[in-house]
């Protein structure tokens, strides 16, 4: 037994833990968990806990079901909101095969196989997130409108509590698992919350959104709220964007920074940045993977300034352009070089371990093929006609689930990375959501046609 895992046994002990979770995650993005007692632990350490596979999304099919989940000792934490004694705690999981090899279902596998292939060439790659997300009086399931929580507006500070009470406890929870917040502010929109994340490796970026989302849904639950992550649950509001910091480290040196390059943009994240853009279109069934994500990037001409309607519809990329796919945010000097490149249209739905494999994956091509990096838009594009952006070679995203998934099919890019056996499932899965809203007749067409024709 390593030291990490006798430390997990001593801390159950001293700490009277009495319930272990393992939790993974399905190809989704949902967070799945069994619970083990503290003396199965042991052996779970050694060959892993047998489930059945063919009930976890996109994981197996019934004849090849029975898959293991093997806990990494170093995600070990205590779960605050079950502090009383005997308390629980949880750990994350490798799935594996019962040969003992990994899971091509896992989706935290195919990050972790991105990850190497970015290591092989000398890279760690690092995150810093920011998670948007509402908080609602309740949440219906009947389709009704939800109602938000309260009715402050982007950096609102009020006498009226619910988001800052919210916030202090949710941070205060997150923190005492070893997730650092960073910032944390009342977001556009009536409800909406916005909580940023130290920036971490990607792995443990990815981890930490998955604790995240639970904590923020159990403190709002413990707070009678109700919180959501869905991208766009009111029509007339902004949607939930997960805008993510990305940058890529050779060591302890930043690989993005030039010092007196124009944005302090080194060579690398120059065609980093190019990957990212070229690769924009067939990526998006995964950054943004719900029927509603595309109501988020596409919701519509109002976008007052200041409101915080920001999220991106074309594929470009721009310095404080706040309408870019991709912002080069100002370089502020420090002791590790700050530069970083965000990508604004990643949801609050998205399973973050896909979605961060693909960004790695479209940037590392560039950087591998040595892509040129297009001229940057400095004006706000969606002020500009479908002619102009032409001209201009700035393309859309695309519109709707449908031309995502279109895209995706015909990608080496995603089927590479995702591995055949998430590629295919996902497809299939998608297209059937698809497929369903396609069928609907929507309120809106009720509204529009039934007085009239
Ligand atoms: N809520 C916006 C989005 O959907 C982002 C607002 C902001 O700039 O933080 O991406
Ligand atoms: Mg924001
Ligand atoms: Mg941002």
């Amino acid at each position: 037994m390593d030291k990490q895992q006798e430390f997990v046994l001593r801390t159950l002990e001293e700490r009277d833990i009495r319930f272990v979770r393992l939790w993974f995650t399905d190809v989704l993005g949902f967070l799945k968990s069994v619970a083990v007692a503290p003396a199965e632990l042991e052996q779970a350490f050694e060959e892993g806990i047998g489930f059945d596979g063919s009930a976890i999304q996109g994981f197996a099919r019934v004849h090849e079901s029975d898959m293991i989940a093997k806990p990494a000792p170093s995600t070990f934490q205590i779960l605050p909101w079950r502090a009383e004694a005997p308390g629980t705690a949880r750990m994350f999981c490798d799935i594996l095969m019962p040969d003992g090899s990994p899971s091509f279902a896992d989706p935290r596998y195919v990050l972790k196989r991105m990850l190497a292939r970015a290591s092989d060439l000398g890279f760690t790659f690092y995150i810093h997130p920011e998670i948007e997300f509402f908080l609602l009086k309740e949440r219906p399931v009947d389709g009704s409108r939800p109602v938000p929580a309260d009715s402050s507006g982007y950096f609102d500070h009020t006498p009226q509590h619910v988001g800052m009470d919210f916030r202090r406890q949710a941070i205060t929870m997150l923190e005492s698992m070893g997730i650092s917040v960073e910032f944390s502010h009342h977001e556009g929109a009536p409800g909406q919350q916005e909580i940023d994340l130290r920036y971490a490796d990607a792995l443990t970026t990815a981890d930490n959104i998955m604790t995240f989302r639970l904590v923020v849904k159990q403190v709002a639950l413990e707070q009678g709220l109700n919180a959501t992550f869905m991208p766009k649950p009111f029509s007339e509001y902004p949607g939930s964007g997960m805008h993510s910091h990305l940058s890529l480290f050779e060591g302890d040196r930043n690989a993005f920074h030039e010092t007196g390059a124009e944005y302090q943009l080194s060579k690398v994240g120059r065609s980093f940045i190019a990957g990212l853009l070229r690769h924009a279109g067939e990526i998006c069934a995964v950054t943004n993977q719900w029927v509603n994500s595309y109501k988020r990037i596409w919701g519509g001409a109002e976008r007052p300034a200041g409101q915080g309607g920001e999220a991106p519809s074309y594929i470009c990329w721009g310095h404080n352009n706040r309408s870019a796919l991709i912002r080069v945010p100002m370089y502020k000097p420090g002791k590790t070089a700050s530069t970083r490149v965000e990508v604004r249209s990643l949801d609050s739905g998205a399973n973050p371990y896909l979605a961060y494999a693909m960004l790695l994956a479209s940037g590392l091509k560039g950087v591998q093929e040595g892509y040129d990096l297009p001229p940057g838009a400095e004006d706000d594009v969606w002020a500009l006609t479908d002619g102009e952006r032409r001209a201009l070679g700035i393309r859309p995203l695309p519109q709707n689930l449908g031309e995502a998934i279109d895209l995706m099919e015909h990608s080496e890019l995603v089927a590479e990375t995702l591995g055949e056996h998430v590629f295919d499932f996902f497809l299939r899965n998608k297209k059937q959501e698809w497929e369903e809203y396609r069928s609907q007749v929507t309120p809106f067409e009720l509204m529009k046609n039934l007085p009239v024709l």
